[in-house]
C-alpha cells in the first residue's frame, strides 16, 4: 500500500475541544509492539510495550484525555505501567494532556531543549488558540540526546532533531521484532511537518520562528528520506492514512508495513512547504 494522506477533518480544533466524542476512535495496533492510543482521529499518540513498561509518544489535549485513558485501559494496561512520556514538539495539541498524564503516571516528560525554550518563551505560539482549550503548563524533566536513545525494556527510541514546524521538533525511530516471523522492523514517527508554521505569513507575525527553520526543514529532508523506515507513523493521522486499516493488524498481515511510505511522505511535505514559498 503506497503512501496516501488521510481525509481532512473540518474544524478539527473546535470539534476536539467542544465535542471530542465526535472524533473518537478505538485503540488499534500498528506494529508488533505499538498501538495508536490518542482515542481521537485528529492528533496521534502511540504506546510502545517495551516488555518492562510502556513508552507513550504525545498526549493530545486535556479535553480528549479521557478518550486516551479509555484506549489505554481497553488494551489492558494501567496508567502506572507508563514509564516515559515523549513529546514530539511544543504545540498544545501534542502536549496538552501531558500535565495530567504526568500526575497520573509519575512518568518523566521528555522534550527537546529547543522546544522547551520555545514553550517557555513563547506561549502565544505554543498554546494557540488560547481561547479554545484548557491550557495545562508542563515542566520538562528530560531533554532528548541524539547520541543516547530513550531506553526501556528491549526498546531503544532514537531521537533526531527535525526543526522546521517548530525549532525543536523531534522525530522518533525504534526497532521491533515480529514475534511470528522474526523480522525486525524500523518504526518511525516524524515529530512535525505542518506547513502552517513554515510560511512567510507566519514568520511575519512570529516572535520566535524565522525562515531559516524552513530552509533547514527542506535541507534536512534528503537526510531524513535516506533513513530506512519500514512502518511510518504520522503525528496527525491525516498526514499518512492509517485509520483506514484500524483494527486489521495481525503479526502475519502487517497492514502498515511498507518502506516506500516514509520517503514519499517526506517528499510530499517538502512539496507542500515549497508550494507556499512563491
Ligand atoms: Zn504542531
Amino acid at each position: 500500500m503506497a503512501f496516501s494522506s488521510g481525509k481532512p477533518i473540518p474544524h478539527p480544533v473546535e470539534t476536539l475541544c467542544h465535542r471530542p466524542w465526535e472524533l473518537a476512535v478505538k485503540p488499534f495496533q500498528v506494529s508488533p509492539r505499538t498501538w495508536y492510543v490518542s482515542g481521537q482521529k485528529w492528533v496521534g499518540a502511540y504506546l510502545i510495550d517495551t516488555g518492562e513498561g510502556l513508552i507513550l509518544i504525545d498526549t493530545g489535549i486535556a479535553e480528549s484525555l479521557y478518550l486516551m485513558l479509555d484506549s489505554i485501559y481497553r488494551l489492558g494496561y494501567r496508567m502506572e505501567n507508563i514509564k516515559k512520556i515523549l513529546l514530539s514538539h511544543a504545540h498544545l495539541d501534542h502536549f496538552g494532556g501531558a500535565a495530567s498524564l504526568h500526575a497520573l503516571t509519575g512518568a518523566p516528560l521528555y522534550m527537546s531543549r529547543e522546544d522547551a525554550e520555545f514553550m517557555k518563551n513563547c506561549p502565544a505560539e505554543t498554546e494557540l488558540p488560547h481561547d479554545l482549550w484548557h491550557v495545562q503548563h508542563i515542566h520538562v524533566d528530560r531533554y532528548y540526546d541524539e547520541f543516547n536513545p530513550v531506553c526501556l525494556g528491549d526498546i531503544a527510541v532514537r531521537t533526531i532533531l527535525t526543526p522546521g514546524h517548530t525549532p525543536g521538533c523531534t522525530s522518533f525511530f525504534w526497532e521491533e521484532k515480529n514475534p511470528e516471523t522474526g523480522d525486525i522492523y524500523t518504526v518511525a514517527m516524524h515529530g512535525g511537518v505542518g506547513a502552517n508554521t513554515m510560511n512567510d505569513d507566519y514568520y511575519k507575525k512570529s516572535a520566535f520562528l524565522t525562515p531559516d527553520l524552513r530552509d533547514r526543514f527542506i535541507a534536512d529532508a534528503e537526510k531524513m528520506k535516506a533513513i530506512h523506515v519500514d512502518i511510518a507513523l504520522p503525528s496527525h493521522p491525516n498526514q499518512i492514512e492509517i485509520l483506514d486499516r484500524a483494527g486489521t493488524y495481525t503479526h502475519l498481515t502487517q497492514p502498515y508495513l511498507d518502506n516506500s511510505v516514509w520517503p514519499d511522505f517526506i517528499d510530499e511535505r517538502v512539496r507542500q512547504v515549497k508550494a507556499l514559498m512563491k
